[in-house]
């Protein structure tokens, strides 16, 4: 065995032992030789569950060639101006954003971290401050964690910026998103979010962030709150899903 080669197979070894998480692929689990270059395989790699291609200005959603903006978008403007979702929420990508949000594989947050802020150094954008989609008190009790704050603290080593948690609160428990239509979604959640520290965000750049993106309904109620007073306003999500 080479000299290279063994150093390889013992930090392999190592790795292994002390974070077995980050010699797999994190979508299909497959062994991986760099988890920070690339915390995908080969295989996956070539997937089509990567947000890539021409895509809504707004929304970030796939559309046609030659089009800028989703007929959704076309009809309801949201509160923030653009958004940046890395991947689509399906097969592969679907299954380990499970396992990050109810299975408590928080160790995901990083490498979903890193998608994302590969997504926004493509664009020449500021940010200031990330503020995380906000759950309410007893659901997080419940589950233990937010899985958007686990986000925006690894983004915001990356973007070298501030994140802060509780600057907009959720007050109101609210139903289960997922089989609401937009307008559903919207009604759903009226009121439900309150700018609790306008000082925090007051002229500056915002990024919420979450987890999956669907209608938008979700990051418009948390950005309206917050429209007053911040510069700008966008949004960011490990993925984009669409409703059917
Ligand atoms: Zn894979
Ligand atoms: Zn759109």
């Amino acid at each position: 065995m080479k000299f290279q080669e063994f150093l390889k197979k013992t930090k392999k070894f190592t790795l292994n032992i002390l974070f077995p998480e980050k010699i797999k692929c994190i979508f299909c689990g497959a062994d991986i030789d760099n988890f920070e270059t690339r915390p995908y395989c080969d295989d996956c790699a070539k997937e089509d569950f990567f947000n890539v291609g021409n895509r809504c200005m707004f929304c970030d959603v796939k559309i046609k060639k030659h089009n800028i903006v989703c007929d959704f978008c076309g009809h309801n403007r949201k509160k923030f101006e653009r958004a940046f979702c890395p991947l689509i929420y399906k097969d592969e990508a679907k299954n380990s954003l499970l396992r990050f949000k109810s299975d408590n594989a928080r160790y995901l947050a990083y490498p979903f971290a890193k998608l994302i802020y590969k997504r926004i150094q493509e664009e020449n954008i500021d940010i200031d401050i990330i503020i995380p989609v906000p759950m309410h008190e007893k659901s997080r009790r419940r589950r233990g964690y937010n899985q958007a704050e686990l986000l925006a603290v690894e983004l915001a080593k990356l973007m070298n910026c501030e994140t802060k948690s509780n600057v907009v609160i959720k007050e109101k428990q609210t139903k289960d998103q997922k089989a609401l239509n937009y307008r559903d979604r919207l009604k759903n959640l009226t009121n439900c979010f309150r700018l609790k520290d306008k000082e925090a965000i007051r002229n500056k750049n915002v990024l919420i962030i979450d987890d999956i993106l669907t209608t938008g309904a979700t990051m418009n109620e948390v950005a309206m709150t917050m429209q007053p007073y911040a510069l700008h306003i966008y949004a960011a999500a490990v993925a984009r899903d669409m409703v059917e």
